[in-house]
């Protein structure tokens, strides 16, 4: 599932955090390093209809004050152009259009991105003359809110999912892979991808027409092809995102949620860091196969124990993450950067494997015949039968008699059973249960 972006930009105190808050639901808990940003409350997921995408509020950006408000909104409105597919320009609809507003709607209207004018303190049912001010702007008919009353947010949503993308990169094979590579800054990202393109006999494509200005990189391999989808700052506008990581992490997430698989980079230096258990636990929550790329390796001094503590303490703090094969590379000299193309192959094919009812549930039957399901006040958990339900990721429903008996060790265990037959490796497969009488 593709999930959209929408960016919320307007100068300070027109109601972009009120409105933020009244838009999304689950705050994605990412935290802040930059010292010195107070408001954490920056994106999060929200749901209409059964559109789910993420919101941005670019005011959370960095204090305001008299001197930089105008290069701030500047930068917020790049950030939103570069980043969104949705953009809620946010004015006082009690007010008279200002010269700021004027500055970021040229911005704005410059981008050919999709741009709604949201008046908002509409607070009744008094339309003020004011908000005819804002049809100058060259941006179509404002919606009128009141995001403090909760007027108007069901008719703005409308407009909102109205605007977003046709499922993308619709027109590319279904065998094409797509991949993104995360990690913090300097981890080597551009480095690899740069090496893949330049060396690793790849034939690099033009693809035009897709959906997204983007910069990905679509090249064949052997049989192969893939997409490289493009994360945070990967090889443009990087000063732009000067301290502020966090919308760099914003973008990561798109990525990650427009691939298949995500290859988590770790920088063999520095090791495993909060913010990469983070992003790879989103790539794992969202059913996303994954690698691990320990990257710069011809930096460490080595004696024959050197990769497997490496291994050892990756697996301590990734634990979540067990199913993940680790590599050890060099961007810089491309040691093993053809094994990781292997691999990315053969964590697709796992991602795209099917088994037959019959064979799932002679696992089952086994599984079960080795270990009882669990039991709880005397009631024992049965299992009737499982079937596969998807792919990319692989899904599993097991029918039982009672859900609340199968405990997550025992999802673990049956998920292991399933492991130890198949594989899976690099995958999320995902279990769940549905009660039969
Ligand atoms: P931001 O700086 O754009 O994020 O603005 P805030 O969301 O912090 O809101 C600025 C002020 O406007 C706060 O005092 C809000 O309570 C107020 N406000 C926000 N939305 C509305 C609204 O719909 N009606 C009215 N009357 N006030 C609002
Ligand atoms: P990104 O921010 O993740 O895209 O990282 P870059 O690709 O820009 O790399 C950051 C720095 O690390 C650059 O100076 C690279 O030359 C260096 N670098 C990247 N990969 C390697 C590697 O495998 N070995 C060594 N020694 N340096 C590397």
């Amino acid at each position: 599932m593709n999930k959209a972006i929408v960016c919320i930009v307007g100068r300070p105190n027109v109601g972009k955090s009120t409105l933020f808050n009244k838009l999304v639901g689950r705050r994605i808990a990412i935290t802040e390093d930059t010292p010195g940003v107070t408001r954490d409350r920056i994106y999060a997921e929200g749901e209409w209809l059964n559109n789910y995408f993420t919101v941005i509020d670019t005011g959370g950006l960095e204090p305001e004050n008299e001197d930089t408000i105008m290069s701030n909104i500047r930068k917020q409105a790049q950030i939103a152009i570069d980043t969104s597919d949705v953009i809620l320009f946010v004015v006082d609809g009690t007010q008279s259009l200002t010269q700021t507003d004027r500055e970021i709607g040229n911005i704005l209207r410059k981008s050919r991105k999709k741009v709604i004018i949201v008046a908002n303190k509409i607070d009744n049912q008094n339309i003020p003359s004011e908000i005819y001010e804002y049809y100058e702007l060259g941006l179509g008919e404002p919606m009128i809110i009141s995001a403090e009353q909760s007027l108007g947010l069901g008719d703005l949503l409308d407009e909102v999912v109205k605007c977003f993308p046709e499922e993308r990169d619709t027109d590319l094979d279904e065998e094409t892979v797509r991949v993104t590579f995360i990690g913090r800054p300097n981890v080597g990202k551009s480095s690899l991808i740069n090496y893949i393109l330049g060396e690793e006999r790849v034939i690099v494509t033009d693809i035009a027409g897709t959906t997204r200005d983007s910069i990905d990189s679509y090249f064949e391999h052997g049989d192969n092809k893939y997409v490289f989808v493009d994360t945070a700052g990967l090889r443009r506008k990087r000063s732009i995102y000067e301290n502020v990581e966090r919308y760099s992490v914003v973008r990561t997430l798109a990525a990650i949620d427009r691939s298949e698989i995500s290859v988590l980079l770790i920088d063999a230096t520095e090791g495993v860091t909060e913010q990469d258990s983070k992003i790879v636990g989103y790539a794992h929550d969202n059913g996303k196969g994954i690698i691990i790329a320990v990257n710069k390796w011809d930096k460490i001094e080595k004696d024959n124990k050197t990769y497997k503590e490496f291994e050892k303490s990756i697996r301590k703090t990734l634990g979540f993450i067990d199913y993940a094969p680790i590599v050890f590379i060099s961007a810089l000299t491309g040691q093993r950067v053809s094994k990781l193309l292997e691999l990315i192959n053969v964590v697709n094919n796992n991602n795209n494997l099917r088994i037959s009812t019959g064979v799932f549930n002679d696992i089952i039957n086994q599984a079960v015949l080795m270990n009882q399901p669990p039991s709880d006040k005397g009631k024992r958990a049965k299992i009737y039968y499982g079937t596969q339900v998807s792919v990319r990721p692989p899904k599993f429903v097991i029918f039982v008699n009672n859900i609340e008996l199968m405990h997550f060790s025992y999802t673990r265990y049956l998920e292991n059973q399933i492991r130890s037959h198949f594989g899976f490796m690099g995958i999320p497969i995902q279990i769940e249960y549905k009660e039969r009488g």
